[in-house]
């Protein structure tokens, strides 16, 4: 039996399964605390939020949790925290999205170089990376960083330095930290020398199957988790992800539509652009391809609760929506929607809060304009798509995440993506999912992930309608266009 847990933003999931079915979900809520702009969250919260989870699995299904002898985690990546060598927390979280280590980083562009730290990193650097945000807590919190301490870049890190007294992570989460030198999947060593840092307080780096340890016998007691049970190394949440929205072999696209959202594919080789992420894969051997957007679900709640004046916006609002937008005919009469309501990260950076409708008219109404939002996000998804594959089509992706539930959304964006898209029937997280399918490969049981593609099956397939994409390639050149013109630098 195999125990995993995702720890998120929002919340811890945990999640028990056989093989690859799930027989028990437990959540709990995670917070985020707000100072002088930033936010920060607490990995004593962290860890209140893992026992809190298995206090309840205990009361629940007893059996179950003892019958547990495999765990394996996943969660937030780019995190920055300090820890004894007891993993004990001296510092709070710095989280992934969190940006004020801009004059760290700053002084890393002056003293190692921008464009060296690309060449070694893969990925355009900027004030968001671990290594960033580790200098400001040299500065800033000088009194733990001169103590004897580790750092960790990842929350599953913590989780398992807690459960094993390891520091350990994995090859996708090293990937957007800044320490990874990617051409020799080592820590980059001259940047440590460099920045005068200590390679020894960072987590040792190994494959995400990896065994590395068992619960120490006195946490095993104090949580009633059972004893000898097995660590894996785990991965951060776009390796797991990957894996559990099937996306198994290169080429394999997925996209997850949540509040954010992105495209994602395991490649061979490293993007071409640098808009595009390149992530380690899990086994740090190849790539793991990714174009994330601010902007997906986001802007539907937007509209919904700011324009629509919806009360609240459940399950029903968005059906009653959809049934109206369905009617409206693809393309929306020429009414297109600019996305950027939250800045953009992929294909290009917008660093400010804009987006727009474009051809409002006194006709326009909120099914038109409900409906255009849908679309103006496939085509953001498409234009990543474009800069991922290097102008390559698809001619199928999975969908997961909440925008999945939608019958109208899936559709929009096969017609956009001239892509069959395949609704993945999931009771649980793709990352769960992929935390268990990792401590499968771990244990022996599958030899390939792709003998578990069987595993994944679809809800609802879309097929594009010939007539829409047509329509749609027209509307996706005017929308090139538009969004060329709002980026334009004097405006
Ligand atoms: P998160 O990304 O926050 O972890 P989810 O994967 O559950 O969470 O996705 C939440 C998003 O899904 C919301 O932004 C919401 O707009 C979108 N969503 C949920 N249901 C629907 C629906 N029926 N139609 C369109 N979008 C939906």
């Amino acid at each position: 039996m195999i125990l995993t847990v995702d720890v998120g933003t929002t919340s811890l999931k945990l999640v028990v399964f056989q093989d690859t079915k799930s027989l028990y979900m437990g959540e709990c809520p995670l917070p985020t605390y707000q100072v002088d702009g930033n936010s920060y969250q607490r990995a004593e919260d962290w860890w209140d939020a893992f026992k809190e989870a298995i206090a309840a699995l205990q009361a629940e299904a007893p059996d179950l949790l003892a019958s547990v002898d495999t765990f394996c985690s996943t969660g937030q990546m780019q995190d920055c925290l300090l820890v004894d060598t007891q993993g004990n927390p001296i510092s709070e979280v710095l989280l992934y999205s969190d940006g004020r280590a801009k004059k760290q980083f700053q002084f890393i562009s002056e003293h190692y170089g921008a464009d060296k730290l690309q060449t070694a990193a893969v990925n355009q650097p900027d004030a968001l990376l671990s290594v960033a945000k580790y200098l400001w807590f040299k500065e800033h919190r000088s009194e733990q960083f001169n103590q004897d301490h580790l750092l960790l870049l990842g929350a599953k890190d913590f989780i398992n330095l807690r459960l094993t007294g390891k520091s350990y992570t994995d090859y996708t989460n090293a990937s957007t930290t800044g320490f990874l030198d990617m051409r020799t999947n080592q820590w980059n060593q001259g940047l440590m020398k460099c920045l005068e840092l200590d390679e020894t307080r960072l987590p040792k780096l190994a494959a995400a199957t990896d065994v590395i340890g068992v619960v120490a016998d006195s946490t095993a007691a104090e949580l009633g988790l059972p004893k000898g049970m097995t660590v894996i190394n785990g991965a951060g949440d776009v390796g797991a992800s990957t894996l559990g929205a099937g996306a198994f072999a290169a080429g394999d696209v997925y996209c997850y539509l949540g509040t954010t959202g992105w495209l994602a594919c395991p490649a061979a080789e490293t993007a071409r652009t640098p808009e595009i992420y390149t992530l380690r894969q899990i086994d740090g051997m190849s790539y793991i391809l990714a174009g994330a957007v601010l902007n997906a679900g986001k802007p539907l709640e937007w509209f919904l609760t700011h324009i629509a004046m919806e009360e609240s916006v459940d399950s029903q609002v968005y059906s009653h929506y959809e049934s109206k937008a369905t009617e409206v005919a693809a393309g929306c009469q020429g009414l297109l929607f600019l996305p950027f309501l939250e800045g953009e990260r992929s294909p290009m950076k917008v660093d400010r809060n804009r987006g727009g409708f474009v051809n409002l008219g006194t006709d326009s109404n909120r099914w038109q304009l409900y409906r255009a939002i849908l679309e103006g996000v496939g085509f953001s998804l498409k234009h990543n798509l474009e800069a991922m594959l290097g102008g390559k089509s698809v001619s199928k992706l999975n969908l997961i995440g909440g925008g999945s539930r939608s019958t109208l959304w899936p559709q929009i964006l096969s017609d956009i993506l001239d892509a069959e898209v395949h609704v993945l029937d999931m009771d649980v997280g793709a990352p769960s999912l992929g935390a268990a399918l990792i401590a499968l490969k771990a244990g022996g049981q599958v030899a390939d992930f792709s003998d578990l593609a069987r595993f994944f099956t679809a809800s609802r397939h879309c097929l594009p309608v010939p007539e829409n994409v047509t329509r749609y390639g027209e509307a996706y050149g005017n929308y090139l266009r538009h969004v060329d013109a709002l980026h334009k630098p004097d405006r």
